[in-house]
């Protein structure tokens, strides 16, 4: 199948070696293995078999089935992706307030949910049987504020998969990564001084699976001591100022999206995502969450509640974010009880 051997690539690029040749690590031999063996225990075996195509009712055809569904949630967020900076280059983003001035839709949301929606469904013409246990939360373009400013490195496309509730695989494609390097490498083209490298790769894709690990990114920490606290630029309030405060932070970044601020996590440029605030929905957390839980860090409320994202879930994180690659107790902690006692779960 052609898209999971994009997975297999993304895997193997972290460890590409400077001597130009593949290094077979463990990364790879567990993704390799998780096709064959039970990396989400108790994932239900009738997955594969309603269908009507295996015959028989096995662990690792469920996991078949899993690996397949994040191999397509890879290529269709990079499609979407691509639709995303599509919209931008011809100019017109249709932008129509939805509850507010802050709450926006442009047309590349509109576009891309059409395309991740559609191709799930070919794909996977089965989900909706399965949908019961199985549920994939979209969001076809988190950030969409930002985007209507021209903040486009803010922006990421997010798919994330749910099971019995516990969200186990995701995929975030950030269209724009490294779109400032690529518009210096335009500049070179233009004056034919092209150089080939990573610089001249616009967008990519973070992908992972809990229990496998997370995939197409650099894994980095903020160095020790230093409380870097990221957190909303368009949706602040009161209760959003006063929780980051009492974190005694060294440095606070506003940034917009969930999937973005998840990342500033897992590459060293913040130690905690603090959203004391209902407003994030269950599509903005669940797949920046497993990519968060796969490289060992915690994605809660603000009251330490793990997140739930059965079908029939409450949409709304009405109780806000905690999110750290590490020292999660020290932030959860400071949180002050005025801030826990305003958001109800
Ligand atoms: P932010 O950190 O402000 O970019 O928010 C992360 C995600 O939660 C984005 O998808 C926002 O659209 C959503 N969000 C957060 N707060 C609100 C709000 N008050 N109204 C609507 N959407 C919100
Ligand atoms: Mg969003
Ligand atoms: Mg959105």
């Amino acid at each position: 199948m052609p898209s999971f051997s994009r997975l297999i690539d993304s895997a193997k690029a972290r460890y590409w070696t400077q001597r130009g040749t593949w290094v077979y690590d463990n990364a790879l031999l567990l993704l390799l293995k998780c096709l064959w063996s039970n990396v989400v225990p108790g994932l239900s075996p009738f997955l594969s078999c309603r269908s009507g195509q295996e015959p028989e009712c096995t662990m690792a055809s469920s996991n078949t089935v899993l690996m397949r569904l994040v191999a397509s949630a890879y290529s269709i967020a990079q499609k979407a992706g691509m639709i995303v900076r599509r919209v931008i280059a011809e100019g017109d983003l249709g932008i129509v307030e939805k509850t507010c001035a802050t709450d926006l839709q442009t047309k590349a949301d509109r576009l891309a949910q059409m395309s991740i929606c559609s191709s799930l469904a070919r794909k996977f013409p089965k989900l909706t049987i399965i949908g019961e246990e199985l549920v994939v939360w979209v969001d076809p373009l988190d950030g969409t504020k930002e985007y209507t400013e021209g903040l486009l490195d803010n922006v990421t496309v997010l798919i994330g998969i749910a099971y019995e509730g516990k969200a186990i695989a995701g995929v975030i494609n950030q269209p724009y990564y490294n779109y400032e390097n690529n518009e210096k490498q335009q500049f070179r083209e233009h004056r034919n001084e092209a150089k080939a490298g990573p610089d001249a790769v616009l967008g990519r894709t973070i992908w992972g699976v809990l229990g496998l690990g997370a995939f197409g990114f650099q894994l980095k920490e903020v160095p020790a001591g230093k409380h870097i606290i990221t957190t909303t630029r368009s949706h602040s309030n009161k209760l959003v100022t006063d929780c980051v405060a009492a974190m005694n932070p060294d440095a606070v970044l506003r940034v917009g999206g969930a999937g973005n601020k998840i990342i500033q996590l897992i590459e060293g440029k913040a130690s905690a995502y603090v959203f004391a605030s209902p407003g994030c929905k269950k599509w903005d957390t669940c797949a920046p969450e497993v990519i968060l839980h796969a490289v060992g860090g915690k994605l809660t409320d603000i009251h330490g509640n793990v997140l739930q994202y059965h079908k029939d879930v409450k949409h709304m994180n009405s109780a806000g974010v905690l999110a750290t690659l590490r020292n999660y107790d020290y932030y959860a902690s400071r949180v002050p009880e005025s801030i826990k006692n305003a958001l109800v779960p």
